[in-house]
């Protein structure tokens, strides 16, 4: 007898998610020095945390023996002063990803259905199946959300929609008015998820939180871990209305977010400064990397994110070759997109080397 005999039978066709490769790892299997390897593979800040989010750890390492407040009462305040909504219009995840798991664990069950993208962030798909829920895909020509597509896709069991804007891994973006004529023919059942993890790095963001205060079945997704830079404290939420995002408080442990998370979360959330130099060096960073692929002659997708998706052949050779350099990337095979790597964008020296690095490869 085996455990899958007894095990839920969805679990046995999952493939496990396939985070970028950690320096340590790459360093330990190369026999590298962990100071030459860059990491240029999960959209991380490459200036790190805010100062003042370190200083606020620094202050709560001594009360790290006090269970944290699992209602998140000052962070969830402060997120909700910022864009003028209530407490109660807001979810703390152990990263914005804990917070797909908890609308899984709300909305589906064997036989739902859920819709994203073709080349949608895989965590959706992931966290469908968790659920025995199955994952209508609909084609995205060009790599943008076809949102009309989408919404024509929905069937009586369909129970989540997910638009990431900008998407990973494509970078891509929606606008207002396909957003908004979208929302005018989604059915009142279907619970539709902004994931906006990279909703700092735009210039003209999309406001979906109309849709939050108009009591819409909508939950926007925002993330600490892009452009804070506390990717590895793992905090994000979520933005609803009350009763939705009382629903999704049922779903959670009592302390799924941390005392140190939820510190250096609030005390960055009101850090403009570094959100701003972050922002200018990634704009720079991504001009950079762009006009170089450009003059490289390599397909590349415009982006909106601190990423870039560009066509470089066999994506999983150029990753493996880089990686023996020092530049860790990301090989896109997950996403139906073997030919092409994600670059993360990095500092300015960052990026130069990664192009070089890049060119003595191809
Ligand atoms: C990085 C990312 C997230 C955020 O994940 P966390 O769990 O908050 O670290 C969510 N959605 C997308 C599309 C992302 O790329």
């Amino acid at each position: 007898m085996s455990v899958w005999d007894y095990a839920n039978p969805q679990l046995k066709d999952l493939v496990a998610y396939e985070p970028g490769k950690p320096i340590e790892d790459v360093a330990r299997e190369l026999g590298l020095a962990p100071e030459d390897i860059i990491k240029l593979a999960s959209n991380e800040n490459p200036l790190g945390p805010s100062p003042k989010a370190q200083e606020a750890l620094q202050k709560v390492i001594a009360e790290a023996h006090i269970y944290p407040d699992g209602g998140g009462w000052k962070l969830r305040t402060a997120i909700a002063e910022k864009f003028g909504l209530a407490r109660e219009n807001v979810i703390l995840g152990c990263g914005s990803n804990e917070v797909i798991e908890f609308i899984g664990h709300a909305f589906l069950k064997p036989g739902d259905n859920i819709i994203t993208a073709e080349h949608a962030f895989l965590v959706y798909k992931l966290m469908a199946k968790v659920f025995g829920a199955d994952t209508i895909e609909v084609p995205d020509p060009g790599y943008v959300h076809d949102l009309d597509a989408m919404a024509a896709a929905i069937t009586p069991q369909t129970k989540e929609i997910f638009i990431a804007n900008p998407n990973n891994p494509t970078g891509t973006l929606v606008s207002q008015e396909q957003i908004d004529r979208f929302m005018a023919q989604v059915p009142p059942h279907v619970v539709v998820v902004f994931d906006e993890a990279y909703y700092e790095f735009l210039d003209n963001p999309p406001d979906t939180l109309k849709y939050v205060r108009e009591g819409r079945n909508v939950i926007v997704l925002r993330t600490f871990s892009k452009i804070q830079g506390l990717a590895g404290l793992r905090i994000g939420y979520g933005l609803g209305p009350p009763e939705l995002i009382e629903v999704l408080q049922r779903t959670r442990q009592p302390f799924n977010t941390n005392a140190m998370a939820q510190a250096a979360a609030l005390a960055g959330l009101l850090d403009q400064d570094h959100q701003d130099l972050t922002k200018r060096i990634t704009d720079e960073g991504r001009d950079y990397l762009q006009g170089q692929f450009a003059e490289m002659g390599l397909e590349y997708v415009p982006s909106y994110a601190n990423f870039v998706l560009v066509k470089v052949g066999d994506g999983n050779a150029v990753f493996k070759a880089m990686m023996q350099k020092g530049v860790i990337v990301r090989a896109m095979a997950a996403y139906k997109l073997p030919e092409w790597i994600r670059i993360s964008i990095g500092t300015m020296d960052q990026c130069q080397r990664c192009i070089q690095v890049l060119k003595e490869v191809l």
